[in-house]
């Protein structure tokens, strides 16, 4: 076997509010978890796009933000030790010959495992792209290798000694002006007007950098690139009054938001209906063997996209995938309050 296979009893998909506490229901009937999430933190929408709104619909919690419930639920879990792969999309789903399934990630990871949990909500987050003719041909699939487009930062070692234009004007753009700086060659942010949405105190950090002449601060909007089959050389930066400014780089970071796409899911042979994935009600399997979805992801009959009933679905899979993992033992339903057993697991003294 490959070296770079890891074996696991369950692959989650996800780790919005979902897919989080689909490790604590398998968890608790000890089932090994990997959770993957192509953002750079677990949450999923909570995290994302309403971290501080209040949810006032989480049984037993009268009101919590978005990111407090990602935090509990992240606190609930760590008793199970789940790993997480972060920064990656799963790409790839194969049925392997022996039971079970192996899931490839964009970074070629891949992952053997009995039992798939689907948890990947309403979609994977994917970042906006600017309307420059003819970016495509700078991006850069692999954000490890230096020069050219890259809508993300995995590795900065990557950037060191690079010409860096950066775009946009929200939390990500200003904290990676800050973050990169001290390696690059030379920093360049470019906002379409001179008012930011980041963090104040981004804001001001940056401001301080420029006024040191350490960062080049440029109100207008890039119109174009230029470069030579496909090496970036050059962003045109088009001012709110004046003539375009040329700037010479070798990295260009867009950070315009992100969206949500289908992505990958709707490639995997499921059955779909409006893409969303068709489960029954009694164990939230898709119509593959061990292949189960769960939350947002999911539809049947009445249905409603609430986190409450994602939870639910993430019990009722956990006590059937049970089954698939451990084929020969007897499963005995019990509650944590009472059985001493699950208390240890969740490490009660
Ligand atoms: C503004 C707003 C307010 C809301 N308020 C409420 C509320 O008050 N109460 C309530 O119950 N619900 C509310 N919701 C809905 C709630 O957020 C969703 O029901 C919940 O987030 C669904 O959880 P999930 O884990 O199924 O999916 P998500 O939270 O969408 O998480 C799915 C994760 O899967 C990842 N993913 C997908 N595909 C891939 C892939 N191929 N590879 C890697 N990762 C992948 C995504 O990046 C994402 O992080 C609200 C939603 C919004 C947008």
């Amino acid at each position: 076997m490959a070296k770079n296979i890891t074996e696991t009893d369950v692959v989650i998909i996800g780790a919005g509010p979902v897919g989080l506490f689909a490790i604590f229901e398998l968890g608790l009937l000890d089932m090994k978890t990997h959770v993957i999430d192509i953002l750079d933190k677990p949450g999923g929408q909570c995290a994302e796009l309403y971290p501080e709104k209040p949810i006032y619909d989480i049984p037993g919690m009268p009101e919590v933000s978005g990111q407090q419930l990602t935090d509990q639920l992240m606190a609930q879990v760590a008793p199970f030790n789940p790993v997480f792969h972060l920064n990656r999309m799963v790409t790839s789903l194969e049925k392997l010959s022996e039971g079970g399934w192996r899931v490839t990630t964009d970074e070629a990871e891949m992952f053997d495992c009995k039992v798939m949990v689907i948890a990947a909500g309403g979609g994977s987050f994917q970042p906006k792209k600017p309307p420059i003719p003819g970016i495509e041909a700078y991006e850069q699939s692999d954000s490890r290798n230096g020069t050219g487009v890259h809508y993300a930062v995995r590795k900065m070692e990557a950037f060191k000694g690079c010409d860096i234009v950066i775009s946009g004007g929200g939390d990500s753009a200003l904290d990676w002006v800050l973050s990169l700086q001290p390696i690059a060659k030379s920093m360049t942010l470019v906002h379409r007007r001179d008012a930011f949405r980041a963090a104040p105190q981004s804001v001001n950090k940056m401001r301080a950098l420029v006024d040191e002449g350490k960062v080049n601060l440029h109100i207008g909007q890039i119109s174009a690139l230029t470069g030579d089959r496909g090496v970036l050389a050059g962003a045109m930066v088009k001012p709110k009054e004046g003539a375009p400014v040329l700037l010479i780089c070798d990295i260009f970071l867009p950070f315009f938001g992100l969206t949500m796409k289908l992505g990958p899911v709707a490639d995997w042979g499921l059955n779909l209906h409006e893409n969303l994935i068709k489960v029954d009600t009694e164990k939230f399997a898709t119509d593959q063997d061990d292949i189960y979805a769960i939350g947002d992801i999911n539809t049947y009959p009445g249905k409603l996209k609430l986190i409450l009933s994602g939870f639910h679905e993430a019990a009722l899979m956990a006590h059937h995938a049970f089954k698939r993992v451990y084929p020969d033992q007897k499963l005995t339903f019990q509650y944590t309050t009472s059985s001493t057993k699950l208390q240890k697991k969740l490490g009660v003294k």
